[in-house]
Parts: structure tokens; sequence; C-alpha cells
């Protein structure tokens, strides 16, 4: 059902650079070719461009099955959609907002002061991006729980102007599917559009009748949102290419067998080229979890894809020789979410640079991650956690340095910057400095 590789007494933890070749090479990502995708998206993202709304229409039509004449939902469906949500779902949601949101308030950063010189003062100002586009998918499951991690930081970071994408589902009349209009209802999003995929990207991007260019475009989606994305870069700012979804779990002895599978299952049930990868130094753990992934795959719905994610290339159990290797490993392996099921779960955490979220101890599931922790579950895929953050109230705000210092304070530092222009060879760069003091420098 799962491959095992043992790497006991194999790879040593060396340059980390040289660890994350061995890693990418002993557990490959799933094929996810984004070039190749960009032969179909870019003509469609340039057909959106020149014709708007009715290249909308056509490709929701030719992808998601049903012709949508109103792309913008109107307010009544939303109202309807929350009307109808169910009560016990509508008060999970209220409490992931509230946890979301109080997160997000934490992280908010007030404006950061600064005086390198007397006189001379740097101000780093947090701003808003003036107006977003946020994506929700809605291919293969409805993740309405994508629009309360788009929209809470985004709220919370003050932007003015918030659009919520989501493709028509042609069971709801080519409306968006109605728990995402009725997590939208309940955070007060108004404009929400019932286009997928990259013809919603392009559509934000460029702009079409009825709804204006936005500045940036968050959230996560398949392999024709990220290739829009990367295609659109020059036109829009994106958060990241979140792709398909992957676990690492590093896990000793004192790990449940059970839990580690139900765990791994959990991601795999996004995707079939969702990736779960289990670390461990322990013998018996690995062969409990490969004992028990049979039979809880036999019992979870969407086994056939779980099964495909789960005998891919991309998962694996990997038995190392001791925890100190396993972290090395899952360090350099960089996974979108990392759970530590170890007796030093909180120490281990601590020496982890690189992962998109990590989930500590036993009571911290990914799934947990994914709805009512607080935290984000937008996160960078395919190793991107090396350099990249997930979805945060900061990624909905730019810093602008605002400088403002008096005659006295330019006075002071007036030669130092001619030195520096007349090194560059830009004269006119020291110019700009000494006409203000003449005679003086
Ligand atoms: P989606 O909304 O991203 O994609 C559906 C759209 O794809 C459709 O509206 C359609 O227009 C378009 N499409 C389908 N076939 C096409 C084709 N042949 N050519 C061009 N366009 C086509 O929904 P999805 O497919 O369910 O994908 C959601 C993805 O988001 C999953 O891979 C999941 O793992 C990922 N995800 C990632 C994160 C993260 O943080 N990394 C979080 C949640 C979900």
């Amino acid at each position: 059902m799962i491959r095992r590789v043992d790497l006991r007494g194999r790879v040593a933890a060396g340059e980390v650079s040289d660890l994350q070749a061995e890693v990418n090479a002993l557990v490959p990502r799933a094929v996810f070719d984004v070039e190749k995708a960009l032969d179909v998206v870019r003509p469609l993202c340039l057909d959106v461009r020149h014709r708007g709304l009715e290249a909308i229409r056509e490709y929701g039509e030719k992808f998601d099955h049903v012709r949508v004449e109103d792309i913008r939902v109107p307010a009544v469906a939303l109202k309807t959609a929350l009307a109808e949500l169910d009560p016990t779902v509508r008060a999970a949601f209220e409490e992931s907002i509230r946890r979301v949101r109080e997160v997000s308030e934490d992280e908010k950063t007030a404006d950061i002061a600064s005086e390198p010189a007397p006189g001379g003062r740097v101000v780093q100002r947090f701003v808003p991006v003036q107006r977003v586009g946020l994506y929700v998918p809605g291919g293969r499951a409805p993740l309405a729980s994508s629009v309360v991690m788009n929209v809470v930081p985004a709220q919370v970071a003050g932007v003015p102007s918030l659009a919520v994408a989501s493709p028509p589902q042609k069971e709801f009349g080519g409306l968006p599917h109605p728990t995402v209009l009725a997590v939208c209802e309940m955070l007060g999003i108004t404009e929400v559009y019932a286009m997928g995929g990259a013809q919603a990207i392009a559509g934000f991007a460029y702009g079409f009748d009825g709804c204006r260019k936005v500045n940036l475009v968050t959230g996560p989606g398949n392999i024709y949102v990220v290739a829009a994305k990367r295609f659109l870069q020059s036109e829009v700012g994106i958060d990241s290419e979140a792709g398909p979804t992957e676990i690492a779990i590093l896990a000793d002895d004192s790990a449940n067998a059970q839990h580690v599978a139900a765990d791994l299952i959990s991601q795999a049930e996004h995707d079939p080229m969702a990736a779960s990868v289990l670390v461990t130094p322990s013998e018996a753990l690995a062969a409990a979890v490969e004992a028990e992934l049979p039979i809880q795959v036999a019992q979870t719905k969407h086994r056939e894809r779980v099964l495909e994610a789960l005998n891919g290339q991309q998962s694996a159990v990997v038995l190392v020789d001791d925890l100190d290797q396993g972290t090395a490993l899952v360090d350099a392996y960089a996974a979108e979410h990392l759970e530590i099921q170890t007796v030093d779960a909180e120490e281990r955490a601590a020496r982890i640079t690189n992962a998109g979220a990590i989930f500590v101890g036993g009571w911290s599931p990914v799934s947990l991650g994914d709805y009512c922790a607080g935290s984000n579950h937008v996160l960078p895929t395919a190793g991107c956690a090396c350099h990249s953050s997930g979805l945060s109230v900061r990624s909905f705000l730019k810093a602008m340095h605002v400088i403002n210092y008096s005659r006295d304070a330019l006075e002071e530092v007036a030669g130092h910057v001619v030195a520096l222009a007349n090194a560059e060879d830009l004269p006119a760069h020291g110019a700009a400095v000494s006409v203000r003091f003449p005679g003086a420098i």
C-alpha cells in the first residue's frame, strides 16, 4: 500500500543542500508539471483578457459543465445559503473564524520607527493591499474553510476591497457551493463570483465587465490555478503557488500507530497527488502503521484517491537510524505540514527551520490546523517552505519606508552620500544633495 524506504546506515546528515537533494531523490514529490499546464493556461488567460466576461462564461461551461449568465453571485443567494446552513456546521465555522481572527489580530504589526541619526527618521509603515481577489477551490471538494483562511487575515490586515471566486457547481444551478456562499455571508463578503480555475485568476488579474482588476490574488487551487498565478505575475501580485497538499510525520515509539495512520490518510484524501510521508527510527511503529493503513483506508469514503496518493512515489514510510537523522531529513524535506510525535516533540520542533506549519505532539493533528487551530491552512508546498511562509496577515500588508530627515541630519551625512555616488559614477545623485548646501560640500 505504501512503499518503505530504508535509510538506515545510508544517509549522513551532512550539508543541508546535499540532504535536500538526497531526500528529493528518495521521496520525490508527485509530478506537478506547471510548465505543461501553462500551455493550456496561457491562451486561456489572454482570451479572458481580450473577451472578458464571455470568455469566463465559456470556460466555465467547458470545464465546470455549466453556463452561468450571472457570474456575480446575487446577494439573495448568499443570504439563502447562510439561512439554510446546518446549525452544527455554522457553529463550527463560527468557532473556526473566532480562532483564526484571534491569531490574526495578535499578528498585526504596529509601524516601526527608527532614528539612525539625530533628526533622521525612518518609519516602516504597514499598509494593506487595496484590492484582493481570494480564490476558494471547488473542483474536487468545496473548500469552504479556505474562505475563512483567506478572508479573515485579509480583513484583519484592513484590506478595503475583497472579492471571492469559487467554481460554479452544476448541481447548484451554476452557483458556487452553498457552504462557500454561507461562509462568505458570515464574513460579510458581498462580492462573490461563480468562476473557477485559470479563468477566475485571469478575471481577477485583468478585471472584466462588472469586476474591477485586483492588486493581489491569494488562495490555493489545482494545477491550472497555480499555472495561471505563475503566468499572471507581471499583472498581479500572488501569495504563493500552493500545490498538492503534503504531510510529513516524524514519530518514535511513543506515537500511536492508529493516530499516525489516520493523519497520513487525512491529507491523502485531498488529492491523488498528495504526499504522505512517515519518518521514524522505530521498526515497530513503521510495521504497525503499515498494518493499520489498509484497515483504515478500507473504511474511508474517498478510498480511491487516498490509495492513489499513498501508492504514489511521493508517499513513503522512511526508516532512519535515529531521531536526529529523522529531524534533519524532515527539515530538508520542508513539508507543507510537519507533525512531530516524539517524546521530545517540543524540543525537536524548535530545531526545525523548514516547514509550512509544525504540529507538535500527539494532540495537534493536521486536521485541527485545517479547520480550528486558529492557524492558517494555506501553506507552501513542494519544498517552498524553505523560502516561503503560509498565508497570514502579512500576506495582505505592504511595508513602506517613510524617510524624514531634517536639514541638519542630511548635512551631517551629505559627504558620505556624495562619496558613494561618485564611487558608483552617478555624480547627479551626489549633486542632488550638494545643491542643498551650496559651497559646503
Ligand atoms: P480548483 O477549484 O482548484 O479547480 C477547479 C477548476 O479547475 C475548475 O473550475 C475548472 O475551471 C478548472 N479545470 C478543471 N479541468 C481543467 C482543464 N482540463 N483545463 C483547464 N482548467 C481546468 O479545485 P480542485 O481541482 O479540487 O483543486 C484544489 C487543490 O487545492 C487541491 O490540489 C488541493 O490539494 C489544493 N489545496 C492546497 C492547499 C494549500 O494550502 N497548499 C489548501 C487547500 C487545497
